[in-house]
Formats: structure tokens, sequence, C-alpha cells
């Protein structure tokens, strides 16, 4: 345990896409660190999040279901947008575009929008989700590229924003991490070996990697940083 096992005591936090991959890895790190944490998915998810960790059932790219989420939560500490969907190769249909950036992209500046005046309270902390296609571009994937280079500006963007209510909004832009969402790219040699050969410390992230860096830019030790976007990546953005 790298944190205070009580870091996050008495604080409320909301993690979207938290019923499998990296939104369960940071809702059960923040909940090891004594938060209390409502998880947000589209279903139950596939069993790795904590017993003590609230599910909400609810679709980020929905206006009213995303509405609903706040009908019963009256404090709240931090939101980490983890909630992202990637459709390779069907991304140039501009349908699926529109769908991938409304759920990555304006999913999360709803979610955002939708917390502010609560995170204003507790002067609290946003967390977003970049990736290494905030910096590079990606053919089969138009749509999440885009939605996440966005992702990146929004962060800088609402950073500004929100300055003035001391909510501070970051991002983390995890490299190649072992979720469901890169299942097919791990079961696929050709594919995982030049990853793991450009990744210099030579292995797939976890979703417990991210968490951590979530954790810290939610902490105290953060305290004056907002705008950042963060790689965890094992260094694949440098090599
Ligand atoms: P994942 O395993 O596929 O999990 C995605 C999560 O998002 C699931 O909990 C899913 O809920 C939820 N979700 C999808 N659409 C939603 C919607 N419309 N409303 C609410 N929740 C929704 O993916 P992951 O790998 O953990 O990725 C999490 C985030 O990190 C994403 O933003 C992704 O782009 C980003 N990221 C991942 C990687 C990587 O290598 N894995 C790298 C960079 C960035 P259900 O399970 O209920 O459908």
């Amino acid at each position: 345990m790298a944190f205070q096992k009580d870091l996050f005591a008495q604080q409320h936090v909301l993690v979207t896409g938290a019923t499998q991959g990296i939104g369960a890895g940071v809702a059960n790190y923040l909940a090891s660190l004594g938060a209390r944490v409502t998880a947000v998915g589209l279903d139950r998810g596939d069993g790795s999040l904590s017993a003590g960790v609230r599910v909400v059932l609810a679709d980020v790219s929905d206006p009213e279901s995303t509405q609903r989420v706040f009908d019963d939560i009256d404090s709240l500490d931090a939101l980490v947008n983890c909630a992202g969907i990637i459709r390779r190769g069907a991304e140039h249909q501009v349908e699926v575009f529109e769908k991938v950036v409304s759920v990555n992209l304006t999913g999360t500046m709803r979610m955002c929008t939708a917390s502010r005046a609560l995170l204003k309270v507790s002067r609290g902390a946003i967390v977003n989700m970049a990736s290494m296609l905030s910096f590079f571009g990606g053919a089969m994937v138009p749509g999440y590229a885009a939605s996440k280079g966005g992702v990146a500006q929004l962060t800088k963007s609402l950073a500004l924003a929100y300055a003035g209510d001391k909510i501070r909004v970051n991002a983390v832009a995890p490299g190649w991490i072992a979720t469901p969402l890169t299942q097919a790219l791990q079961d696929d040699p050709a594919r995982s070996k030049p990853i793991l050969s450009r990744t210099p410390l030579g292995r797939w992230g976890t979703p417990e990697d991210v968490a951590g860096c979530v954790a810290f830019l939610c902490s105290p030790a953060a305290a004056f940083m907002t705008g950042v976007i963060l790689p965890v990546d094992g260094g694949y953005l440098v090599a």
C-alpha cells in the first residue's frame, strides 16, 4: 500500500465506468484507502468490484440517466471519469464515431458539469481518462482518438474554468493496460508484440498501476496540480 490507509476517510468518490477494468481498479483502490465509493456502469460488470462499493447503473451518454445518478448524492469529494468505449475498425462509420465521442468525451463533460456544484462545496478534484491516443492518431479508431484528444483539451479547459471554485481538474493518460477493452490486442501476438517491445518497462500495465496515480491526483499531495495530463504508460510515450 503506497498511501496511508485512511487517506480518503470520510470522502465520497464517484467513479464512472467502474464495473470492470481500470474503473473497477480505481474504485477498489480508493475504497481500500477509506473512501465511500459510488461506481457507475451500464451493467453489474464482471464481479471485480469490492463488496463495499455501491453500484449505480447509468449511461453517461444519456442526459436523464446521468442526472439520476445524482438524485441521492448530497456530497462529493472527487469524480473519476473512466467510462469509455472503443470500436476498432467501425469508427469510420459516422454513427459509430458519434457514439464513441458521446460516451468518451461528451459523457465526461456531462459528468463534470453535473458534479461541479457538489465539488465546489468540498473543493474537490476531477480525474479524467485520457490515452496515448490523446497524443497519437489511430487509423482504425478515429472516433476514439478524437474523443481522447478532446478529453485532454477538455481537462485543460475545465481546469481553468473551475479553478475559481478551487476544483482541480487533471487527467491520466494510460498506456497499454490489460483490461477487457484491450483483450483482443492482448490475445493477438502480432499486435501485442510491438506494444510490448515499445514499452520500456516491458509489460502490460494493470488497473492498479493507473489507480495509484488517480489516488495521487485526488489527494492533497497534488494540491497545486491542475490541468495536467499525466502519462501512466511504462515509458511508451518517450520511447
Ligand atoms: P473496459 O474494461 O471496457 O471498461 C469500460 C467501463 O466503462 C465499463 O465499466 C463499462 O461499463 C463502462 N461504460 C462503457 N460505456 C458506458 C456508458 N455509456 N455509461 C456508463 N459506463 C459505461 O475499459 P478500460 O480499459 O477499463 O478503460 C477505462 C477507461 O480508460 C476508458 O475511458 C478507456 O478509454 C481508458 N483507457 C484504457 C486504456 C487501456 O489500455 N485499457 C488505455 C488508455 C485509456 P459496463 O461494463 O457496465 O459496460
